[in-house]
């Protein structure tokens, strides 16, 4: 039986086709096909566009970098529903902080009124902030983190414009 090449749940039936690929739905068939394609951007064209946000502006702010990504955690609760999200942030270390700070207060105010994962996810949440705002991330190269978001964005790029990657070896 096929398994789905993006979230690996066994397809009953139907599904898209790609090739030699089964995914169980578009979501998943995008999702996918940006990793198939992420895969072949080259890692010269990666860090070429990774140095390029670590030394820019911020997005945010405009103020001076060194840009990164700053993952900001949060979880809220609507009545005995919870749901919960990681978000990724490409800013500035003092944007960052303030993301992660906002969140984790949103998440002690929002996170508990669910059962059972408000009172799961919450401290979670809470301490994830705490971590990401006690451990900047890199201080003198773009982290793995940022060259992954900028990989997937080069590949949804070049799905959108219909091109291929340039050839690994561009330089
Ligand atoms: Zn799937
Ligand atoms: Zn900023």
């Amino acid at each position: 039986m096929a398994a789905c090449a993006y979230c690996g749940t066994t397809i009953l039936f139907g599904g898209i086709k790609d090739d030699d690929l089964r995914f169980c739905n578009d979501e998943c068939f995008e999702n996918g096909y940006a990793l198939v394609i992420a895969r072949s951007v080259s890692d010269n064209v990666v860090k070429r566009e990774a140095n390029k946000i670590y030394n820019g502006a911020c997005p945010k702010c405009q103020g001076i970098g060194p840009v990164d990504v700053h993952v900001s955690h949060r979880v809220y609760s609507v009545l005995l529903y919870s749901s919960w999200s990681s978000i990724p942030n490409i800013c500035c270390r003092s944007c960052g902080l303030k993301s992660q700070a906002s969140n984790a207060l949103f998440s002690l105010f929002c996170g508990w009124w669910g059962f059972p994962y408000g009172l799961i996810m919450t401290p979670i949440q809470i301490v994830r902030n705490i971590f990401g705002m006690a451990r900047p991330p890199e201080e003198f190269a773009p982290s793995e983190k940022l060259e992954n978001l900028v990989r997937i964005d080069l590949a949804t790029q070049y799905i959108e414009e219909k091109s291929m990657p340039p050839p690994v070896n561009d330089v």
